[in-house]
């Protein structure tokens, strides 16, 4: 199969032919119809992540149909129309049983990390790691529309959760011009939220971020934002912020910029320590929560979400496999607005 290979940490990817996998025991091989590019996997692109192996075949934002499955799996079967959850989980541990999987206590990795992924023509993986799309996703026809939901969607519609968003709450979302942070966006639109704030560095993705549903974009490099924040709000400050970039120039502004029973979001970032006032989170009851991906029931809850048209993911930028490196030098270059994705022919 032709398969786009990522060489070494840092290095451009090539594009090579290399063999068909074929199902082992609880495993099943699917044809990928498109895989998403985001953030997160160009991480490992760009060197700022290490694998454990190299080649590796990275991309886990799958829309895929199964081909074959290895001997005892009874959950998809040829023909099904499938996506991946991203993480290895145990599903017997104490997180998994309760529906909290992504604290797993046995977590084994990522699908295009400590596995191969969707970057190539078939995709290999347990077949427990496959989830079946329900009806009324339509990826046959817009495979890269599907294949983002698990990820793209169910990170925000998990945070809706994480925050407890509700129509009463102005949110602000820092990174919003990201691909995470415009289906943010949409997300909090779809959440009925009172008024959403779009902040970024990237004016250029301000059209974008209003489209989605923000009511007010701040540029972050023009002036303090938690005053701006503070001034949208006149005076009372936000009721969340969610935190994509999640360091501490983003972190503290965002702190400084939360209301009385505000809370912060705070999802990935350079993994540095930021400032917080325990006076000010004692005196509001300010809470600081992390997010982390979704669990299978959000991901399955957002796939039944898109299906009944509640939302929809935006893929902006499409390619075929052959040009992932030419893809990814935009994604380096932030000028992507929503998802990227490669389609297969
Ligand atoms: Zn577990």
């Amino acid at each position: 199969m032709k398969a786009i290979l990522l060489p070494g940490p840092g290095m451009p990817f090539t594009y090579e032919t290399v063999p068909d996998p074929a199902p082992g025991p609880g495993e099943a091989v699917a044809r990928v119809l498109a895989c998403g590019s985001g953030l997160t996997i160009h991480h490992a692109r760009a060197g700022r992540l290490k694998l454990n192996h190299y080649p590796r075949i990275i991309g886990h934002e799958i829309a895929a149909e199964i081909v074959a499955v290895g001997a005892g799996v009874k959950n998809v079967k040829a023909g099904d129309g499938v996506t991946a959850y991203f993480y290895f989980t145990c599903g017997h541990c104490h997180w998994c049983r309760i529906n909290r999987e992504t604290l797993c206590e046995n977590f084994g990795g990522y699908v295009g990390r400590e596995s191969d992924g969707g970057y190539a023509e078939y995709i290999k993986l347990p077949a427990r790691s496959f989830m079946k799309f329900p009806d009324g996703i339509d990826w046959r026809q817009n495979p890269a529309e599907a294949g983002v939901i698990c990820d793209a969607l169910a990170t925000p519609v998990k945070v809706i959760r994480r925050a407890r968003i509700t129509p009463h709450d102005t949110v602000a979302v820092f990174g919003a011009g990201g691909g995470l942070g415009i289906h943010m966006l949409m997300v909090a639109r779809w959440a009925r939220a009172k008024k959403i704030i779009a902040v970024d560095t990237a004016a250029s993705k301000f059209e974008a971020a209003v489209k989605c549903g923000a009511d007010i974009t701040i540029d972050a490099s023009a002036g303090n934002v938690a005053e701006q924040l503070r001034e949208a709000t006149g005076g009372k400050g936000i009721d969340v912020a969610i935190d994509f970039v999640s360091n501490a120039s983003t972190l503290e502004p965002a702190l400084a910029a939360l209301g009385r029973g505000g809370r912060l979001v705070t999802l990935g970032g350079s993994g540095k320590a930021f400032n917080a006032d325990p006076a000010k989170l004692l005196r509001e009851e300010i809470e600081i929560v992390g997010s982390r991906y979704a669990t299978r029931q959000e991901v399955m809850d957002t796939l039944e979400l898109v299906a009944r048209g509640e939302f929809k993911a935006l893929v902006t930028d499409k390619a075929p496999l052959a040009e992932a490196e030419a893809l990814h030098q935009r994604l380096d270059k932030e000028l992507i607005i929503g998802r990227a994705a490669l389609v297969m022919g």
